[in-house]
């Protein structure tokens, strides 16, 4: 089996391109970031020079995935045709700002009905993303990955169920995908902890979804407790989840290829990635598997030639 894709998601502060820097810095293999300011509509035009950057310097710094997020103002189910057709447009742009980059996968909260009913909320989506495939034909290579999510009020994608009811309606299937975020679908009620659960999760997501449609898991604990619908992220083994749920994924050899994201709270010095990822390492039973950078010093010491330089070589 090939390494693991691991890593966090980073600020894009200096330009897209820094986060693969911080990335880097914390000796992950894998990225997520925003291609804009996330809280804001309209973004400044792509930046060739950092697009040129960022095509140079991801395998230079040994980056070898990366997925964007979209912004968190879209809401492709509202009834309201002006917030609506606003979120359309600005999914189109996050569409080409991932193409840009060479971004396979962007993740998209389906978004909330705001009291119109799950039909109402699941057509409008689909309808949208039609209009939007249609409309950006050049990234036809660029996967819109509907996140699952906590299960609040109104919010679509608190199932796989309601996934799928999105994805039927969507036209080129090949344009979209699911995010499985592993916080948000134990406050749905979903069991990773228990072996018979997780066990069973697996057979929802083969039945509803097809293991192919999931294209990328966001690994955060969970503050709440399984079917709380609480959405609140927290480290990795001090949640409700535990080192359990995680096991299991990282684990599985059915998960090989998909990237796992950790969307944990930290600071500035990322400390706290580097703790986080230090303890998603622990779990994974093939220290093959482990991307170098990651593996405990006792384990690259193990390996021929790993951590010499060739003064010692010399001496
Ligand atoms: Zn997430
Ligand atoms: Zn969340």
């Amino acid at each position: 089996m090939s390494f693991l894709l691991l890593g966090t998601h980073m600020s894009i502060a200096g330009g897209v391109s820094r986060a693969l820097d911080r990335a880097a810095s914390v000796h992950s293999n894998a990225v997520q970031v925003f291609t804009k300011n996330n809280r804001q509509w309209a973004g400044p035009p792509i930046n060739e020079e950092d697009v040129e950057r960022w095509r140079v310097q991801m395998p230079a710094l040994g980056i070898t995935y990366a997925v964007s997020h979209a912004s968190y103002l879209i809401n492709l189910a509202s009834p309201k045709d002006d917030l609506w057709e606003k979120s359309r447009l600005a999914h189109q742009d996050e569409l080409r700002r991932a193409h840009a980059y060479a971004i396979p996968h962007v993740v998209l909260h389906p978004g909330s009905h705001t009291g119109s009913g799950n039909e109402a909320g699941i057509a409008r989506i689909a309808t949208a993303l039609n209009r939007i495939h249609d409309e950006t034909p050049a990234c036809a290579d660029t996967v819109t990955c509907l996140e699952i999510m906590a299960g609040q009020g109104n919010v679509l994608g608190r199932d796989l169920a309601q996934l799928r009811a999105i994805i039927d309606q969507v036209e080129d299937q090949r344009r979209v995908g699911v995010c499985l975020d592993t916080c948000h679908a134990h406050a749905a009620g979903y069991d990773i902890c228990s072996d018979a659960g997780y066990g069973a999760f697996m057979a929802e997501i083969d039945r509803w979804l097809g293991l192919e449609t999931v294209k990328v898991w966001h690994f955060n604990d969970s503050k709440g407790v399984m079917g709380s619908n609480l959405d609140r992220h927290v480290h990795i083994g001090e949640g409700e989840i535990g080192e359990a749920g995680f096991r299991h994924i990282l684990n599985d050899s059915r998960w090989e290829g998909v990237a796992m994201l950790l969307e944990t709270p930290k600071e500035e010095t990322l400390e706290e990635d580097v703790m986080n990822l230090a303890r998603l390492c622990a779990l994974v039973e093939d220290d093959s598997r482990i991307p170098p950078g990651l593996r405990p010093q006792s384990v690259v010491e193990q390996i021929p030639g790993a951590g010499q330089t060739p003064d010692d070589d010399a001496q």
